[in-house]
């Protein structure tokens, strides 16, 4: 990341923190003691999966498990079928296993519909925050990027552009077949899919002939309820808002039985709804000590404190694994640890901000170094180069 691009993510993070300071909620160390409390007993939870499998099922939703990304992918594309569009909301999964390159191998074009995803994706741009992906970038950079990219000028103002972008999307939206979503949460009492967002976007994702909806086995919720409260916890910790705009609860296709009783599928849309339910090693990180991780909301709120994130920005991530956490988790799915994990300082400020407590730090050290000497080698060296690039910003 650039100078620029740094001012701008401190500009946007000051403001999310900003909006946090004056809404907190009276019982929020409540809700959020719930939250991990759930986690805890739902996460590796083979019985509550299979209760929301069948449940899912008994509600006329299609459900497969998938080993990999590989096999999710297979799977997926097999739904999309002849189609040649889908239209996609914000999903961490969905990059998890490299859909968009994937469907697009094989002629498919993937649009995603949440402004800040569509952007980046024209400018060809890595993420900055799980929800605020384009929180790095200012609106003239955009403007000029998109400018150049549609071959038309676009103003500079931050409404020219979301004007600009929500009116292209909305051209896809019309023809697309295939709506591709993720799952906040998928539970096992009733057989839902809870979905959040803000934009409106998902309104006419998931109104598509099929809806997709693409998550994975770590996404399950004993209840409605308790997945409500966490998206209360997410959306506080993310945007600094009590709630977000809209939260759909998705329990079975568009239906009807009102002329003679006689039964029909697809009165509106959607007709068919598909749950791929990734596994990607989550269950042989539960098997080797690393459930924790796994607990993760996705909220970003440890990236709002992270002194080396607010640093060097999305340099200290890879893909969409974003700062320690993520880099500790990349590390650990893949086998292979990140050479980036070298910048964590171990200072223990994403678990004092993490709404679950999630030890980021002390699961950072037991991969990077096997040893006490490496550990201050580490140390040192994490703080050496925080230094260095925090000079490098204050000089400019
Ligand atoms: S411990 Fe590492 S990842 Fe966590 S806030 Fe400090 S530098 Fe960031
Ligand atoms: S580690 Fe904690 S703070 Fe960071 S994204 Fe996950 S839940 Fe949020």
């Amino acid at each position: 990341m650039n100078f620029d691009e740094i001012i701008a993510l401190r500009k946007a993070f000051a403001y999310v923190k900003d909006r946090q300071a004056k809404n907190v909620p009276p019982d929020l160390k409540e809700k959020m003691r719930r939250v991990r409390n759930i986690r805890e007993s739902s996460v590796g939870n083979e019985a509550l999966l299979k209760q929301a499998i069948r449940k899912l099922e008994q509600n006329g939703i299609r459900v497969f498990r998938a080993a990999d990304k590989h096999d999710a992918c297979k799977m997926i594309l097999q739904e999309i079928g002849n189609e040649k569009l889908a239209v996609k909301s914000k999903s961490n999964v969905t990059k998890e296993i490299d859909l968009t390159s994937a469907l697009e191998s094989h002629g498919i074009k993937v649009i995603e519909t949440d402004i800040g995803d569509r952007i980046l994706q024209v400018l060809g741009r890595k993420p900055s925050h799980p929800t605020g992906p384009a929180a790095h970038l200012s609106a003239r950079k955009i403007a000029e990027g998109l400018s150049r990219y549609y071959g038309t000028d676009i103003g500079q103002e931050p409404e020219d552009i979301v004007s600009f972008m929500r009116d292209e999307i909305a051209g896809y939206l019309k023809k697309a077949q295939t709506g591709i979503t993720g799952a906040n949460a998928v539970t096992a009492e009733e057989g839902s899919i809870l979905l959040a967002h803000n934009e409106g976007n998902i309104f006419e994702v998931i109104r598509r002939k099929k809806h997709i909806v693409v998550t994975a086995i770590d996404k399950v919720y004993p209840s409605v309820e308790e997945a409500l409260n966490m998206l209360k916890v997410i959306s506080f910790h993310a945007t600094g808002s009590l709630i977000p705009s809209f939260v759909e609860i998705i329990s079975g296709v568009s239906k009807t039985a009102d002329v003679e009783k006689k039964f029909f599928k697809g009165v509106h849309a959607p007709e068919d709804v598909v749950v791929i339910l990734l596994d990607n090693r989550r269950t042989e990180m539960i098997a080797n000590g690393f459930r924790e991780l796994l607990y993760c909301i996705d909220c970003g709120n440890c990236l709002l404190h992270c002194p080396m994130y607010g640093t060097i920005g999305n340099d200290f991530a890879e893909e969409k694994y974003l700062g320690g956490k993520g880099l500790a988790y990349k590390s650990i799915a893949e086998k292979e640890v990140s050479k980036k994990l070298e910048f964590c300082l171990t200072c223990g400020r994403c678990r004092k901000n993490c709404p679950l407590s999630i030890d980021a730090p002390a699961i950072i050290k037991s991969i990077r170094s096997e040893s006490l000497p490496e550990e201050v080698y580490y140390f040192l060296k994490s703080h050496l180069l925080w230094l260095y690039y925090h000079v490098r910003l204050k000089v400019g």
